[in-house]
């Protein structure tokens, strides 16, 4: 079982592409599980034509220890198995820690066990690495791929510059590499130039430009997937497209932060440029 995380800036794209990879990679016949690691709870809605009505978090703030699998997993489109961790009640504990607790349940009951015969779990995770608790994922070894979701926006290209310092920190103790940035365009000027320069400055590849469409609102309007409400859309050939280079992807490195002053010049070079 290939186990993946996703990180990048709030609102950048995560769950939608997530959701829509993940589509794309059980057309091909994978098994997967997604897990949503965004107090948000969104991670699943478009797989699940709607929110998840159990968090585990609730769930166990409702039911107490006495738990099973199916109270917080559910299935969604062809088959694939979602669970949402929820978050604390606003205001009231810290957000990591419903990961971690999140996690530990799972693999307690079993959701990874192998006679269930998973290809992949994804983990969306929430904003970028600087709370130690959104980098449990990484940091105990639980996610061993990761992918950065960026756009040629500067804050987004500086969030994926500080996850992956977070991937350097633990890559030692948890083993776990990055497997490319997915360009998830803004329709920036010379995005697409500009991410495959900040990927090779980072030690890794743009494994592939995703373009904005509005196709994806109105799939989101509908709580599905492009792939599953506008299948023969063009964007949805995107997500699959990704789905593929992820199945085949092999170049894993533990990347190479920037400092703050070349991201700067990577944006002043393409600016003047456009
Ligand atoms: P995150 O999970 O990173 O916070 P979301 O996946 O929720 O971000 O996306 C934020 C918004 O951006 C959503 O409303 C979604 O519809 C929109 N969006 C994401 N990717 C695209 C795209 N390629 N084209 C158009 N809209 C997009
Ligand atoms: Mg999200």
């Amino acid at each position: 079982m290939r186990k993946i995380a996703i990180y990048g800036k709030g609102g950048i794209g995560k769950s939608t592409t997530t959701q829509n990879t993940v589509a794309g990679l059980s057309e091909l016949g994978n098994k997967i599980m997604v897990v949503g690691c965004d107090p948000k709870a969104d991670s699943t809605r478009l797989l699940l034509g709607g929110l998840a009505q159990n968090t585990v978090l609730d769930t166990l703030r409702e039911e107490g220890e006495d738990v099973e699998l199916d109270d917080i997993m559910r299935i969604g489109f062809n088959g694939v198995q979602c669970t949402e961790s929820g978050g604390p009640e606003p205001g009231v504990g810290c957000a990591g820690r419903g990961i971690i607790t999140s996690i530990n349940l799972l693999e307690q009951l079993g959701a990874y066990s192998e006679d269930k015969d998973m290809d992949y779990v994804f983990y969306d995770v929430l904003g970028d690495v600087v709370c130690g608790g959104f980098a449990m994922p990484i940091r105990e070894g639980k996610a061993e791929e990761i992918y950065i979701v960026v756009s040629g926006e500067m804050m987004a290209m500086y969030a994926a510059n500080n996850i992956c310092k977070g991937i350097v920190k633990f890559a030692e103790s948890g083993g776990v590499k990055l497997g490319g940035l997915i360009c998830n365009s803004r329709n920036v000027d010379f995005e697409k130039e500009m991410i495959e320069e900040l990927a090779k400055k980072l030690g890794t590849q743009m494994i592939h430009f995703i373009p904005r469409d509005n196709v994806v609102q109105r799939a989101e309007i509908n709580k599905k997937t492009v792939i599953e409400h506008e299948g023969e859309n063009g964007q949805a050939d995107e997500y699959r497209s990704l789905a593929k280079k992820i199945m085949e992807n092999e170049n894993f490195v533990v990347p190479s932060p920037i400092e703050i002053e070349e991201l700067e010049e990577l944006l002043i070079d393409y600016g003047l440029a456009g």
